[in-house]
């Protein structure tokens, strides 16, 4: 693909649609995207911490892109999850970055918060997500953070992306053949994705 004009971090009807095709569900709430492959298709989605049916949703990054959270997975099916908790243990510098991803991405949470308009959400209040500050739970997670915030941000995040760099990065474009551009965009079933996204942040 060729590289396309520099986009803007504001969620165009197109990008919406690329984020719905990647996850093969619709997507809502998405108030930006905080991190593009080199051709323009979203990585991330930034979700609203309450969503427009009232559920708070702490899930601020996701990631979206099907190459990178394939790869993700094999990762975490390899038990990468709990090698990464045990050097949270055994590093105190990293531990120590990795409470400041936790508040980097609160604070960050708190922005989208205010782009959305949206009061307090009290209900998460100093939760973050993916397991921060002290677990590994999601790399996806801790993946779309740090491809959102960029690098030196989200230590275990960077370490996941330069895991999977021999299959996946965000400089080389794989969007062609990583998701069936021509399928019919996935339309809203709200109460079924809302309770699979639960799911999985509850896992
Ligand atoms: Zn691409």
């Amino acid at each position: 693909m060729n590289r396309a004009p520099v986009p803007s971090s504001v969620p165009t009807q197109q990008d919406l649609d690329t984020l719905s095709l990647q996850l093969g569900r619709p997507v809502r709430d998405v108030v930006e995207i905080p991190a593009r492959c080199v051709c323009g298709s979203p990585l991330v989605a930034a979700t609203a911490p309450r969503l427009s049916n009232g559920i708070p949703f702490p899930t601020t990054f996701y990631l979206t892109h099907p190459t990178a959270t394939a790869a993700v997975s094999r990762l975490e099916a390899a038990g990468v999850m709990a090698e990464m908790t045990q050097q949270l243990h055994d590093d105190p510098l990293l531990a120590q970055q990795y409470r400041q991803a936790h508040e980097h991405y609160l604070a960050e949470r708190e922005r989208i918060r205010n782009l959305a308009n949206l009061e307090p959400v009290w209900e998460i209040e100093g939760i973050s997500a993916g397991g921060m500050p002290t677990r590994v739970k999601c790399l996806h997670v801790l993946t779309g953070h740090a491809l959102a915030a960029g690098p030196g941000v989200n230590p275990l995040g960077d370490q996941t992306l330069e895991r999977i760099s021999t299959e996946w990065t965000a400089e080389t474009c794989t969007c062609e053949t990583a998701w069936d551009h021509s399928a019919e965009v996935p339309v809203a079933d709200l109460s079924r994705h809302v309770r699979r996204l639960k799911e999985r942040e509850a896992s």
